[in-house]
């Protein structure tokens, strides 16, 4: 819309605003029988009341980097008023211009924070409430403080938030926040390399998605290979059949109908798919790309050569580079539209993202490194998901070895755990070496130094912004919020910690590293490890974790058998050969090629001796030799800090004969005292 020029801003954009207002109340069939729209404020606010109008307040934001123009917001919000029973005065109109660099002043904030105290209106509406604030916790706290808590109504229309139900809008509002930072994600798995200023300028710049075809542009300069440039455009044709699966998802299909469907109507596929059809994977794909609402993006990746490696590789450029480009003329799908289907896949998948079977523990993740000493083949997860883990060959083991994940990596991480405490040579190990930094790995790393501050900031308004969430939620979400804050603050100080070394890595080739870093990365690691275990670590730590546990174990975990008198299973027992030198290494930033270490193997129980066999030696040791009765073993026992009764006691006196293989000596009960019978 273009706006005439001569008047200044603030009366331009009133009366834009006064138009769309009066156009759409007339499309929404409001009688609009003496309205005036330049009698004062006061007159038309009473006018609004006599025909049972409500009084709104618009609040939009425009921000440089997302070119989502104010027009647009403003232009929506008023639709979505009139044909909603509200009536905006022009002078309710609130907007924000994102400045770049300098302090920027909310003076459309603080107006519309002044009209909500004043109450002169009873509802806010927003196009993004997220968009609002530089953080999606902001807007949250916007929304309760100013709007809920003052008595008022606040509505962000493109997300479906409403203040008014009550039951819903901090939920909604706290999946919209999760979904943001989802959608980062999204536009990073959907970009691909390119040169930043090709793609400004519109340019392909890598195959594009299913829907969008590259226009030619004889006019513009030619490709380094003297071929024609071209821009990314719709393809009407498609575009319609993606709009009718994005609303069949939105409605309720299951997306394999979804998918059934695009396959049977001979939907598109990537060009590139060696299937004659488009694949499952990328139908879903299809679903969350925001490039179909127009938001496109690009540079989380670039090409960089390793002098070093030799080979291209791709490593992650700092957050600020990332650009993301507001498109109207490559949207497909309306942003309703699309968060309605995101809403549905966010369910469908859970709070966790996109990853199938939900979030994967510690003990998910390290059962490559386990193996089957009889059969020289490693463990692969049992079937269905369940807590178990087997050796590859399974019923033709001869050991049929299964043990239960979680116990056993729990046994590993505690031995672990133990040693790194217990190893002092490893410090001086590791301070012998001086880390000497290339100039190539200087650049790596100042690379990574950005990226992890990105990242530390992003987890930083996550914790915020979930701490303020469990102070509102029921006291049954409380705990699983609490959970989430820990997790994420475990992945802070992960993040702090990498940070941290490669600071000092950087700074750092005149200062050696001293006990104290060494000392904080070994608590550090064996931190890592209690946290792993015990399931308190996020998504992409427990990786990490779970990287560190293969190193410090030293790849491997041997599985032997060890059989069981009398009984079909038998006892496991683990033995590996640490390798605490390369992981404390690589996490005080110090170079490596250090010769192994000679280290001995350490044993764990894998499967625990029961505690019936553990005590059916000492049970006969005090009844047969010592000649006590079961009354007084008991009490041995207690005095050795074990507190069973003396019916346990019995137990483990028959498993001793049991185990021996003969049978029980015709011996009275209770050695031939009176007692009184327990169970
Ligand atoms: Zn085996």
């Amino acid at each position: 819309m273009n706006l005439p020029t001569p008047l200044p801003p603030e009366l331009s954009l009133a009366r834009f605003a006064a138009n769309i207002w009066t156009t759409e109340a007339t499309n929404a069939r409001i009688d609009l029988a003496g309205f005036a729209p330049k009698a004062p404020l006061s007159e038309r606010l009473a006018w609004a009341k006599s025909k049972g109008l409500e009084i709104a307040l618009v609040l939009a934001r425009f921000s440089s980097n997302m070119q989502h123009s104010t027009d647009a917001q403003v232009r929506d919000n008023l639709t979505w008023a009139a044909q909603h029973g509200f009536y905006v005065p022009p002078e309710f109109v609130c907007v924000d211009e994102g400045g770049s660099g300098r302090k920027v002043r909310r003076e459309g904030l603080n107006k519309a924070k002044q009209i909500l105290k004043e109450k002169l209106a009873t509802t806010l509406i927003v196009f993004k409430v997220s968009r609002l604030f530089r953080s999606a916790y902001r807007g949250f706290q916007f929304f309760q403080e100013e709007v809920v808590d003052e008595g008022r109504r606040g509505v962000s229309i493109s997300q479906g938030i409403d203040t008014a139900d009550h039951k819903t809008w901090k939920q909604l509002m706290y999946m919209h926040g999760i979904m943001d930072e989802m959608l980062l994600t999204t536009i990073a798995e959907h970009v691909y390399s390119g040169i930043k200023d090709m793609f400004l300028k519109g340019y392909v710049t890598g195959a594009l998605p299913v829907g969008y075809y590259g226009k030619e542009l004889p006019d513009a300069p030619r490709t380094n290979q003297d071929k024609v440039r071209k821009a990314p455009a719709v393809n009407r044709e498609v575009a319609k059949l993606i709009v009718q699966h994005y609303e069949w998802i939105r409605d309720g299909m299951s997306i394999k109908e979804g998918w059934r469907r695009w396959v049977a109507a001979n939907g598109p596929r990537d060009p590139r798919s060696t299937l004659d059809h488009m694949h499952y994977r990328a139908y879903r794909r299809m679903l969350s790309n925001p490039r179909y609402r127009g938001l496109w993006a690009f540079g989380r990746k670039q090409t960089v050569w390793s002098n070093k490696s030799d080979y291209a590789k791709q490593v992650e450029r700092p957050e600020s580079d990332v650009k993301i480009v507001q498109c109207e003329e490559l949207r497909i799908v309306s942003d309703e539209l699309f968060f309605a289907v995101q809403k549905r896949l966010a369910y469908k998948k859970g709070w966790g993202g996109p990853k199938k079977g939900g979030p994967k523990t510690l003990a998910d993740l390290v059962v490559r490194y386990f193996y089957c000493a009889a059969c020289k083949e490693r463990f692969y997860q049992a079937a269905g998901g369940g807590r178990a883990m087997h050796c590859k060959r399974g019923q033709i083991c001869p050991c049929k070895l299964t043990i239960q994940r979680q116990r056993a990596v729990d046994a590993v991480c505690t031995a672990l755990q133990q040693k790194l405490l217990a190893d002092a040579q490893l410090l001086e190990d590791i301070l012998v070496r001086t880390a000497d930094v290339g100039d190539e790995a200087r650049a790596e790393l100042a690379n990574r130094r950005n990226s992890l501050n990105a990242k530390i900031q992003s987890v930083e308004n996550r914790i915020n912004f979930l701490i303020e969430m469990a102070g509102e939620s029921a006291v049954g979400d409380r705990d699983s919020m609490k959970a989430k804050v820990k997790a994420a603050q475990a992945e802070k100080a992960e993040l702090e910690s990498r940070l941290a070394s490669v600071v000092r890595t950087l700074s750092g080739t005149a200062v050696p590293i001293t006990a104290e870093v060494v000392r904080e990365a070994i608590s550090h690691l064996q931190q890592l490890l209690e946290d792993g275990a015990s399931g308190k670590l996020g998504e992409d730590l427990v990786h990490r974790a779970a990287a560190v546990f293969g190193e410090l174990v030293g790849g491997k975990v041997w599985g032997h058998y060890i059989p069981r008198p009398g009984r079909k299973r038998g006892y496991v027992r683990g033995e590996f050969t640490p390798d605490l030198l390369t992981p404390t290494q690589a996490a005080v930033g110090a170079g490596m090629s250090l010769e192994p270490r000679k280290a001995d193997a350490i044993l764990v129980w894998l499967r625990p001796v029961p505690q019936i066999d553990q005590h059916a030696e000492t049970a006969h040791r005090l009844i047969d030799i010592e000649g006590l009765s079961f009354r007084d073993a008991e009490k041995v026992m207690k005095d050795r800090g074990f507190n069973f009764n003396s019916g346990k006691l019995w137990q483990f006196y028959a498993r001793y004969y049991e185990t021996i293989g003969q049978p029980m000596p015709k011996r009275p009960y209770n050695n031939g005292r009176p007692a009184k019978p327990r169970e």
